[in-house]
Order: C-alpha cells, then structure tokens, then sequence
C-alpha cells in the first residue's frame, strides 16, 4: 500500500523521535560517531570468550528484547512440539549444556528457556535474551545425545560469544544507522533484517549467514561445553558427517546457513585434544547425561 506524503513525514518524524529516545540523545550523533571511529580505529569495542576483537554497539537489553519477543511469536505462529518424550529428551540435554555454562559469560540475563517446534528442516538456534529452539527434524540427524549436545553448545556459543549483536552492530555501522534496536524492530523491513542477524535467517527468508570467524568460535565454545558436560567431544564430528549426508542435493537449512564440512572437522579435530581432557575431567567428577532419546514414531 503506498504512504500518502503526509503519513510518510509523520512517520519519519516517529522514527527520528525514536532514534533519539533509544539513544537518550539529543542530535547527539556525533557522539556515536565518535564512538565508532573509536571502535574502527582500535579494532572493536569488546571482546568474545575466545579473546577475539569485537563491534559491539547495541545495549544487550535490547538485543535480549528482540530475542525474546521473536521466540515469543514464533510460539504463536508455529506448531510447539507437545510430545512429552520428544520435549523432555531436548530439555534434558539443553539442561546439561546450560548447567556447565559459566555464568558470567551470559549476556545480560539468567534463565534459558528452551522450545521444540515440530517441524522437519534439520535447524536449531539460540537467540539473546537465553532462548533455544530446537526443529524435531534434527533429531533424525543427531542422533544421539551427545550429538544433540554438539548442536546446542554450538547454538548457544553464539549467544555467550554475542555474535547476534556483533552483526546487527556491523549492519549499524555499516549502514551509518544511528538508529536503536527498538526503531528497527517496529519497521517490518529492519525486523527481518534484526531476525536474520539475531540466526533466524533461514525462518524469516533473508540469508545472512554468521560469518565464518563467527562459526569458527560457535564450534570450539560448543566442543567446550559438550565436554564440560560430559557428553563425548568427538561425537561432534560424528554430527557434522551426518549433516553433511542428510545435506545431499537440497541441503538442510542449518547447513545452508553454516561452514563447509572440512573446514569445520579440521578446526574440530585441533580442539578435540584439550576437549577430551576436559571430558574426561567431567567424568572423573561423575558427569555422566542420562537423556533418553525419543521413541521413533
Ligand atoms: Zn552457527
């Protein structure tokens, strides 16, 4: 529908009003311009666990927010697993990976909360704000606990090492968007764009896949995780073959979206010394998961 002159004035009067009380700025804008020189000039603004240099511009509140209100309207408009076995299984495993988390690594919030949603692309994610989603269609493909454990610390590394912020940050700065995180939410051409940076891009259409540092370090916080919960780290390689061979001609959407098969097994198997000493540290300490898988229907 075309916008009369006069609701599109009104309209850009909104956003700019937003723009200054996301901010708490008054035409302020050459403040954040400075702060962006800063963080081009020295490198980046914060750092992830894994020491890298990262642009974090956005309030984490606010990212949580968004994370949230998405997984609250995925809810709504997608169909919730209810199978009791299927649901307890996933919230088993999550339970085990999010218990050996170090708290201080969780950006800005305490619990995490965690969905299947019936559905048969192979996909999971993890959105700020501590939300998991999980598509029964990857159960076909992990197909054991400690597999299902490598997809979840994998999703979850995103959210510790903050990767959802670090794109919208990059699409900020890139864009010279002084704009908050709440203005882009509201403008449905921003949201999806937000969505697909937050890793719901195969959900709402756009491809903007992490980047592959980003993927790099989602899989060696996931390895770490898996281990420290006492679920077997090479099984992680086990996974990704499966992935790789579900893939075939039209590959999974996890996969589309995520890095070739050998780049991830070499970067696996260079970890894989330091996160089988950490397991075995975990099952010296009587780390042992119990999750029972499903019963196939
Ligand atoms: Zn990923």
């Amino acid at each position: 529908m075309m916008k009369s002159k006069q609701s599109q004035k009104v309209e850009a009067d909104r956003l700019k009003q937003d723009e200054l009380n996301v901010w708490g700025v008054t035409r302020k804008n050459s403040i954040w311009a400075t702060v962006l020189v800063l963080c081009f000039l020295g490198g980046a603004c914060a750092t992830s666990p894994t020491g890298r240099k990262q642009l974090i511009l956005l309030p984490e509140g606010q990212l949580n927010t968004l994370g949230a209100d998405a997984f609250q309207q995925m809810q709504e408009e997608l169909t919730v697993e209810t199978r009791r076995d299927i649901v307890r299984y996933v919230q088993c495993v999550a339970d085990e990976v999010i218990e050996v988390i170090p708290k201080k690594q969780q950006p800005g919030f305490k619990e995490w909360e965690v969905r299947v949603f019936r559905d048969d692309s192979a996909n999971a994610f993890a959105l700020p704000g501590g939300k998991i989603g999980v598509h029964t269609g990857l159960l076909d493909v992990a197909e054991t606990p400690a597999q299902l454990a490598a997809v979840l610390g994998h999703e979850v590394g995103h959210v510790l090492a903050r990767h959802g912020n670090e794109r919208v940050s990059q699409a900020v700065a890139a864009q010279g968007l002084l704009v908050g995180a709440g203005v882009l939410a509201r403008d449905s051409q921003h949201r999806q764009t937000i969505l697909a940076a937050l890793g719901l891009g195969a959900q709402v259409g756009v491809l903007m896949p992490f980047g592959r540092r980003q993927e790099s370090e989602a899989d060696l916080i996931g390895l770490d995780l898996m281990a420290r919960a006492g679920f077997d780290p090479r099984e992680s390689v086990t996974l990704w073959e499966n992935m790789a061979e579900a893939g075939g001609a039209q590959p999974p959407e996890f996969l589309s979206t995520h890095p070739s098969h050998g780049t991830r097994t070499q970067l696996l198997s260079e970890g894989m010394g330091q996160a089988l000493k950490i397991y075995n540290k975990a099952r010296d300490a009587g780390r042992a998961p119990t999750c029972e898988p499903p019963r196939r229907s």
